[in-house]
């Protein structure tokens, strides 16, 4: 079962951005508690664990090797920004990172934007930067900065319930995507997949929750290969030619 590690930054004695009536210590509890709760409520067979559920202060070292501890799979900071400027949302990993990396922060970084449209925020990218939680991290990790707490326009989006909505639906759905979690009670997450088999291109092929799925018989005669099917004990057996 996929272990979800969700870090909501600051708390306690350390506040983050302040501006505008909002602490971003509680912006980033409440996005966090509502991405464990929406992830464990409508999909099935994944765990959500968090550096912390209330306000209390944590060390960095005390939130990555908890972290590294569990055994999660993935880790996802979540914190809000400050700074001025226009606002707007950002994400950041690493500066060397694995393809897993790549993927996870792409599809977050997709999704949060994807359900962020009717809100008109501005897309600051997809950045790397040597970030504690993004280095000292040992399974993929990506850090979300969620609008800008200092910058009024941004204030009152995160004082919008259906913007907090849009940020955690956003969350959920790229931590699914990378993950390849299946819906409760739902159908598969199914997508077509481009399949070329030594040169010949192959109809009909799936991408069913992260795996890719052909037709066998179109596959093994591709590259020359015969195939038998036994209706009676639904075997398919596929051989070389002699
Ligand atoms: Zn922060």
């Amino acid at each position: 079962m996929p272990i979800v590690w969700i870090d909501p930054g600051h708390g306690g004695r350390d506040s983050g951005a302040t501006g505008n009536g909002l602490l971003e210590k509680d912006v980033v509890l409440a996005l966090s508690v509502a991405i464990k709760r929406k992830l464990e409520a409508e999909y099935d067979g994944v765990q959500v664990l968090m550096s912390r559920d209330r306000d209390v202060f944590l060390e960095l070292s005390e939130r990555t090797n908890a972290a590294n501890r569990s055994g999660a799979d993935i880790l996802v900071s979540i914190h809000c920004n400050a700074g001025g400027g226009n606002g707007g949302f950002e994400s950041f990993r690493y500066t060397s990172v694995s393809s897993t990396t790549v993927n996870l922060h792409d599809a977050l970084h997709a999704e949060i934007m994807k359900a962020l449209a009717p809100f008109n925020v501005i897309d600051r990218g997809v950045k790397s930067q040597n970030l504690h939680m993004l280095r000292e991290s040992r399974m993929p990790a990506v850090l979300t900065e969620n609008l800008f707490i200092d910058v009024a326009s941004d204030a009152n989006k995160l004082k919008n319930p259906d913007v907090i909505n849009a940020l955690v639906n956003g969350h959920v759905n790229g931590i699914a995507r990378h993950l390849g979690l299946t819906r409760k009670g739902g159908t598969p997450q199914m997508d077509k997949a481009n399949v070329i088999a030594y040169g010949k291109e192959i109809q009909n092929g799936l991408i069913i929750n992260n795996t890719v799925y052909v037709p066998l018989r179109a596959l093994a005669e591709a590259s020359g290969d015969r195939v038998a099917w036994d209706n009676q004990t639904k075997t398919a057996t596929v051989t070389k030619p002699q």
